[in-house]
């Protein structure tokens, strides 16, 4: 493990997260960790030394919970990626874009997001939802191991056959709760050739494409995967397709980028998917059942952009107990981004007596801290876990 004080010339690179919500956050020390063993000797230093402590994968979380004054303990450094017998086995700090570059030389992939900073570990562990989800389920859904370094120091490999509780609850729960992830093992699936495709209309159309995408996106073929995305002046529909292009219901103004490489088709997206430097504020919510016409309206007037990403597919085939993420009967997420926190929350409350009291656990919330929003029936059986691997409760999270 190596030690990075605040006078070291690479502290402020390694010291930033992706957010710019918490980048004037100073660790009092950054332990740069590059295998278990580093693991486990800066969870013994944070002991020695009373320091609260931070995980840090990719940086991206937006409650900031990969911030600390104490100490970070820093895994970019756990990035490799390695294929043997269609599993592939990926160091916790691998970000996304190299995730599929390095499948795709073997011709694989994963289920995952589309920001190219966001972190394999992070992502993976508190669900992980992307284009080719309602195909192949969430990124947790082909995780099939993980090695972690618990909070007395041990390193375990879990599976479904061992330490079969801990494997459970890394599956939607595991962000930073029950101990250290420091490489994760997948079962990969074809790397496949597809389309991007956007859908534009002016905003003064935006509720009859709305009541339209609700009904028609969370129910359509497991091949396409099509987002809907409002913003100031237009509103979108957009994502990719495994198959010929069948918008359903939704005519508009199509463009179609045929033919592209599955890293190719994400990088398309990075832009759109990478955070800048103003601070965005977001809430989000998932949803069972459509929004009324009069919501929408109602939406529309308060002015934030809004993101609906579809669920159902493979994603909702699984049991809701069969890992610890829960929402397996979640028609779509809505996202509420702006400048202005106070019209976001607003938008948000707005939309919420519709919504299911669901939240995507790796979109977490300060305002909204109750667990069992995040893990629904599986609350129970994850604080006996807790209490089995995380008895002190060093990793914090759920209580
Ligand atoms: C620009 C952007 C794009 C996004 N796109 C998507 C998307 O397409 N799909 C999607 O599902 N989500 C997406 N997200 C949300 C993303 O999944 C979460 O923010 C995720 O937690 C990020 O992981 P990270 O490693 O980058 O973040 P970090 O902030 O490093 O970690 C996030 C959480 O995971 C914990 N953690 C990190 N590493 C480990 C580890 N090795 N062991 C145990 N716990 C660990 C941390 O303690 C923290 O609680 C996006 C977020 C942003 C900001």
């Amino acid at each position: 493990m190596e030690l990075i004080a605040p006078d070291h010339p690479q502290y402020d690179v390694l010291r930033r997260p992706a957010l710019p919500h918490y980048r004037a956050i100073r660790p009092a020390l950054i332990a740069r960790c590059t295998s278990p063993a580093d693991v486990a000797e800066a969870l013994a230093y944070a002991r020695t030394h009373a320091l609260p402590f931070a995980l840090r994968g990719g940086g991206h979380c937006f409650a900031g919970h990969s911030s600390t004054t104490g100490l970070l303990l820093e895994l970019s450094g756990m990035n490799s990626v390695s294929v043997a017998d269609h599993q592939a086995t990926i160091g916790a700090g691998v970000r996304l874009a190299a995730v599929y570059r390095g499948l795709h030389e073997h011709g694989l992939t994963i289920p995952a997001g589309c920001g190219p900073t966001v972190g394999i570990a992070g992502l993976t562990l508190g669900g992980g939802l992307g284009l080719l989800g309602r195909r192949y389920g969430l990124t947790c859904d082909r995780l099939v191991g993980a090695t972690v370094v618990l909070a007395d120091g041990r390193v375990v490999e879990c599976s479904q056959e061992r330490e079969p509780d801990l494997f459970w609850a890394l599956r939607g729960a595991g962000g930073g709760q029950f101990g250290v992830v420091t490489a994760l093992g997948f079962a990969a699936v074809p790397s496949p050739t597809a389309t991007r495709f956007t859908i534009t209309w002016p905003r003064t159309h935006a509720a009859d494409v709305i009541a339209a995408w609700q009904t028609w996106a969370p129910d359509a073929p497991d091949t396409i995967t099509a987002s809907l995305a409002v913003t100031a002046d237009e509103v979108r529909v957009f994502g990719a397709t495994l198959a010929p292009f069948d918008p359903g219901p939704l005519t508009g103004e199509v463009e179609l980028r045929d033919g592209l490489t599955w890293p190719d088709l994400k990088r398309s997206f990075s832009d759109e998917d990478t955070p800048g430097d103003s601070v965005i504020h977001s809430k989000s919510e998932f949803f069972s059942s459509p929004l009324p016409r009069d919501t929408i309206a109602q939406l529309l007037a308060a002015g934030c952009e809004l993101s609906f990403t579809p669920m159902g597919g493979a994603c909702n085939r699984v049991p809701a107990d069969a890992t610890a993420f829960a929402h397996r009967g979640e028609r779509f997420l809505l996202e509420h981004t702006g400048t202005d926190q106070t019209a976001v929350r607003r938008s948000w409350s707005i939309a919420h007596p519709h919504a299911s009291g669901r939240l995507y656990p790796n979109f977490p919330d300060r305002d909204l801290t109750d667990p069992i929003a995040y893990h629904g029936p599986n609350y129970e059986r994850l604080l006996a876990i807790k209490q089995a691997y995380d008895p002190d409760h060093i990793f914090g999270g759920i209580r």
